[in-house]
């Protein structure tokens, strides 16, 4: 370990001098008196710049699979980097890369997925946007000569989606909060229900009659709505929209960034609902959480569409691409990250500990103010709300979620809420006792939420 040269105290100063965080309103940070500042790793715990250990109880943003620091997975970056760091996929190949989607495309074969060429980009956001421009262009490139003969513009997403930050994917997302304000800058998408809710379905099938011709393609997070609060839906829903973009002749997509690499128990999501998108995009868990990368995997008809040859057709040509597109190190630790899913049995292990969450939430279920609980794989969910019998939510400005989250330090876990939401999402590898550790914290925690609903009548007297 390479010795920590700067004091906490010091660090928390340049922090606030110096950056910007993501999705943070930056006042409070500032003001804030106890940043926490993460100095390493291993497996499933994080530590602090005291040394304070934690539970990754969110694996860093929904992505870490295997854990921290964990020795197979080092020794792949460490290998490859003796090897060379970066080099570019544009009008070159590169080792990792060729036998990590010779991987991938056998992974998904062996999963029932009909997917046969891989699309590599940076991460879960340019994942979505590949495959957004694939879909578009496929549609342009399949038209018949006549100009303006089939123009499918729009896209089908589902309220409450969360596909990434880039414009192609805020386009696509239909969360208030983070999207309302770019929407003018964005491309036509037309928002159905969650489906959730009964009438989504046939609001999708309304649209597809109504313009034949006018949908590029369907994109959905297959099986879970991550961002949107964790909302869950069931396996024959994929089917029935497999079932509807057939019918009506558009594309469907599944952005696989969260429940790809076996958050849902199945390695994906898609394998539940026995469907092949036609395009599949990955990222987080890919790299089991090491660096980033994206991929977007497709079929053979839509790769078809693009194979052409430039003297007669350059417009075909799938005109994307990225300086770190396809990069040995990501690809090097994915490829590593696949052979530990095997040797460790990985998914099975998902499932005995996602039996232990399933215990915890049914417990969650009864305190004061938890309005509902989903779960699904190693995905908890947790809501709170201000009145249990109506589900009416708490003031958005109370915080309610963050407060309990934070609080939750002191028992050792580092958790992040979606508004009310608490999430519980622990590196997949997470060792039973660690999982019990984890599961009986936040199920303790819960009797802490009358005494800061009081603090926060106080604060905020109406
Ligand atoms: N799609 C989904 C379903 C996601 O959950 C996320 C990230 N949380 C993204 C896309 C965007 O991925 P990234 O943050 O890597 O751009």
């Amino acid at each position: 370990m390479s010795p920590q040269t700067h004091s906490t105290r010091q660090l928390i100063d340049w922090d606030r001098q110096y950056l910007w965080h993501p999705f943070t309103p930056m006042k409070p940070w500032c003001e804030d008196k106890d940043i926490l500042i993460i100095a390493r790793g291993e497996r499933e715990f994080l530590f602090d710049t005291e040394g304070r250990r934690y539970i990754d109880g969110t694996s860093s943003i929904w992505c870490n699979v295997h854990g921290h620091c964990v020795p197979e997975l080092d020794s792949a970056v460490k290998a490859q980097l003796d090897q060379i760091a970066h080099s570019s996929l544009l009008g070159l190949g590169n080792i990792p890369s060729i036998l990590l989607a010779k991987r991938l495309v056998e992974l998904v074969h062996a999963c029932g997925l009909a997917l046969d060429k891989v699309f590599y980009s940076d991460d879960g956001s340019t994942a979505v946007e590949v495959a957004c421009k694939m879909a578009y262009q496929y549609w342009r490139n399949v038209a018949s000569p006549t100009p303006g003969s089939d123009t499918r513009t729009r896209f089908i997403a589902l309220g409450n989606a969360y596909h990434g930050d880039t414009l192609g994917a805020v386009s696509l997302g239909g969360i208030p909060i983070f999207h309302a304000a770019f929407k003018s800058l964005c491309f036509p998408v037309d928002f159905v229900s969650p489906p959730t809710q009964p009438d989504s379905l046939a609001q999708i099938e309304r649209l597809l009659k109504a313009n034949p011709h006018a949908y590029a393609g369907i994109i959905v997070e297959p099986l879970v709505l991550g961002a949107g609060g964790m909302i869950i839906y069931p396996p024959e829903i994929l089917g029935q929209l497999r079932a509807l973009a057939d019918r009506y002749r558009t594309l469907l997509i599944f952005d696989e960034v969260m429940t790809g690499f076996g958050r849902t128990g199945t390695m994906f999501a898609a394998e539940q609902g026995r469907v092949t998108p036609d395009l599949l995009c990955l990222s987080k868990g890919l790299t089991a959480g090491y660096m980033p990368l994206g991929v977007t995997l497709t079929t053979r008809k839509i790769f078809d569409a693009f194979y052409a040859d430039p003297r007669v057709n350059p417009e075909k040509t799938f005109f994307h691409g990225h300086t770190f597109t396809g990069h040995p190190l990501a690809c090097a630790v994915a490829l590593a990250s696949l052979d530990l899913f095997d040797q460790t049995h990985l998914l099975v292990h998902v499932q005995r500990m996602s039996a232990i969450l399933a215990k915890t939430l049914e417990k969650a279920r009864k305190y004061p103010y938890v309005g509902d609980v989903r779960h699904l794989g190693l995905i908890g969910a947790i809501e709170l709300v201000a009145d249990k019998t109506s589900r009416t939510p708490f003031p958005s400005a109370w915080r309610v979620g963050g407060a309990l989250c934070t609080k939750m330090r002191s028992l050792n876990l580092l958790m992040r809420p979606l508004a009310d939401v608490i999430v519980i999402m622990p590196p997949l590898a997470i060792r039973e006792e660690n999982m019990r550790h984890l599961c009986d914290g936040v199920l303790n925690s819960l009797q802490w939420l009358p005494e800061i609903v009081a603090q926060k009548t106080r604060e905020f007297p109406t």
